[in-house]
């Protein structure tokens, strides 16, 4: 049986340095999603709708990857001072991946940004900064450490991420200054941090959709059996039927 091919969205960089532009995605995306028996390809953050429609017939799933923040506009906010400079691009790329993949009834796995962009692709809001708006015990911004668990979370008994993950109570790495403020229609929460910033978010229909706001791809140094089986199930679901 030929590898399922799953479409991993990037980002791209300005020119600096005296480098041309380039696009990149996380090597740790990667390897995870091989590691899942899963072949990888790579949307550059500049395609049309058009263009999407004809990726999704040839793709088994859809991976949206970490990185900049979603332009608060998308989403009828004002820009905080703490908001990242947005790419506007890559914004409307991925969202027209997620419309595509809706039409098409594709498996989708967000991972942070992914989680944001998703619930904004679907008519969410965002909170454009966890530290000013929801100041709470917990530090979220901890990208200092990728591959350490910072904080638990609970996760919601029934939900799909408690099906893959096979626990309803694990901890995570936290690499994220934003988080959902209010769900896209047709999303539910399905964990949630212990000072109720929402960590996880998936579909309430037969399509499945899992976005997670922390990374397991991060998480190799200790590595525990849920984070690898997020990335089983969604292979498992690319696979479709046995
Ligand atoms: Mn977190």
């Amino acid at each position: 049986m030929p590898l399922p091919v799953v479409a991993l969205s990037s980002s791209s960089s300005s020119p600096t340095g005296g480098k041309p532009p380039f696009v990149r995605v996380n090597d740790a995306y990667v390897r995870a999603v091989q590691g899942a028996g899963l072949l990888p390809v790579v949307v550059p953050p500049s395609l049309s709708a058009a263009d999407e429609r004809t990726l999704i017939d040839s793709v088994a799933g859809i991976v949206l990857t970490g990185g900049e923040d979603v332009e608060p506009a998308r989403y009828g906010a004002t820009r905080f001072a703490t908001t990242e400079t947005s790419h506007a691009g890559r914004d409307a790329t991925e969202i027209a991946l997620v419309h595509a993949a809706r039409d098409a009834q594709r498996p989708v796995l967000a991972i942070c940004r992914g989680l944001q962009l998703l619930n904004v692709a679907l008519g969410g809001t965002l909170v454009q900064d966890l530290a000013t708006e929801r100041p709470s015990a917990i530090s979220h911004p901890r990208s200092d450490l990728r591959s350490t668990r910072v904080h638990g979370l609970s996760i919601s008994a029934g939900s799909r991420l408690a099906a893959a993950a096979d626990s309803l109570v694990f901890d995570v790495n936290s690499l994220h200054h934003q988080a959902i403020d209010a769900l896209a229609p047709g999303l539910r929460a399905s964990a949630h941090a212990p000072d109720g910033v929402i960590e996880a978010a998936e579909t309430t229909d037969a399509w499945w959709v899992l976005g997670v706001q922390w990374h397991p791809e991060e998480l190799v140094d200790d590595p525990q059996p849920w984070d690898r089986a997020i990335f089983a199930a969604f292979a498992a679901q690319c696979r479709g039927p046995a």
